[in-house]
């Protein structure tokens, strides 16, 4: 049993994706094909953005948004702490400051309040807020009425590297936000077969402003350098790719839907579990089916269990950003990120592709529930 099964896609595209292979090597536009400018136009009308700009990983994506907004040194960016690194990483790289912010414990992800007091923190250590960062952690996307409104006129930038096409109050994740961001790594729900990224937007200054950065901060022509860039660019190949992939995307997250209420049929109801908690109105792109254990439970000796029955289960994230070698001197919201270390003692997340089988994923739950005692 694989915990992401690429295999299982891969087969049913085979077809597909050999011969979008075989168009790119058969025109040899290896940079900026005519595939790159097709995916775009397709992702920005899957998510409702007016722009979509292809470059090289969700990393660059993140850099790239704080690059079109202008982010420096001295300014403050808030992200989660309950994150892949990518979030907060390249606030620093660009010379300006994450300030960790907790999150939600039943959505895991960005808690508004919170928010509040590490913006108001900042101004006290003389930064300037620049921008909000908030996650869409295994898919879910974050409150972004809630944050919108607390964020005061701040830009936002939806990190959605797991959320991509989630449904969020009638809008979709890639679509909200002054910016949005995602990955296509393999393991992504729309990923390719390598290393690639997109940024969202549906400001026309914003969009230029990226263009330019992706390529080397050029101006009207390609040698004319305008600003300090980037060489960011998603191949053609990744690209012919994704748009086989982007076919069959809304099918797949239907598919991840019905394995997510199958979890959640076969699990809700269990001692010392909680299944992932979806608010009215949402629906997740389930990146990640993650359970939270009662703090009493032994999350590693149930890891273990599961192992010894054939069931790969993976921990994400064991360890808070602020809690990160790299990343403890950054400052935080002053109460402190209570909920995001209590939840990397308390998460597990299970096997999820479009591809499982209803048997293998009874035998998944059947051996949580074994491992909890019934
Ligand atoms: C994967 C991920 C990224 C980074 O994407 P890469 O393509 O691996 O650079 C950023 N943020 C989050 C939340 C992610 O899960």
């Amino acid at each position: 049993m694989q915990f992401v099964d690429l295999a299982a896609q891969q087969a049913r595209l085979k077809n597909r994706l050999d011969a979008a292979i075989a168009r790119v090597l058969a025109h040899g536009q290896y940079i900026q094909g005519p595939e790159v400018r097709a995916l775009e136009e397709g992702l920005a009308a899957l998510c409702g953005a007016k722009h979509a700009r292809s470059c090289a990983n969700g990393t660059d994506a993140l850099q790239l948004a704080l690059m079109a907004l202008g982010v420096r040194p001295g300014d403050a960016v808030f992200c989660p702490a309950f994150t892949f690194a990518a979030t907060a990483e390249v606030v620093p790289f660009l010379g300006a400051t994450p300030v960790f912010v907790d999150v939600d414990p039943y959505t895991f992800n960005m808690d508004v309040e919170s928010l509040g007091r590490a913006v108001a923190h900042a101004r006290t250590l003389g930064l300037q807020p620049a921008a909000v960062i908030p996650v869409d952690l295994f898919g879910l996307p974050a409150d972004y009425d809630a944050i919108e409104a607390a964020a005061d006129g701040l830009p936002v930038i939806a990190d959605t590297a797991q959320g991509y096409g989630a449904h969020y109050k009638g809008r979709r994740a890639g679509g909200i936000g002054r910016i949005a961001t995602t990955s296509f790594y393999p393991a992504k729900p729309l990923g390719c077969y390598g290393d690639g990224g997109a940024v969202f937007t549906s400001d026309d200054t914003l969009a230029a402003l990226l263009d330019s950065y992706r390529i080397h901060g050029k101006g009207a022509h390609q040698y004319d350098c305008v600003r300090i860039g980037m060489n960011s660019r998603l191949d053609t190949l990744q690209a012919a790719i994704l748009l086989e992939k982007l076919a069959v995307f809304e099918d797949e997250i239907a598919a991840r839907q019905r394995v997510a209420d199958r979890y959640d049929a076969g699990l809700a109801g269990v001692n010392g579990v909680a299944t992932p908690h979806v608010p009215e109105g949402l629906r997740s792109s389930w990146a990640q089916y993650t359970l939270a254990f009662a703090p009493e439970i032994d999350r590693n000796g149930i890891q273990a269990a599961l192992k010894a029955g054939g069931v790969p289960s993976v921990v994400y994230y064991p360890k808070p950003m602020h809690r990160q070698p790299a990343y403890e001197t950054f400052p935080t919201d002053p109460a402190g990120l209570p909920v995001c270390e209590d939840l990397c003692a308390r998460v597990l997340s299970l096997p999820m592709h479009p591809y499982l089988a209803p048997d293998d994923q009874d035998r998944i739950i059947a051996a949580v529930r074994d491992a909890l005692g019934g």
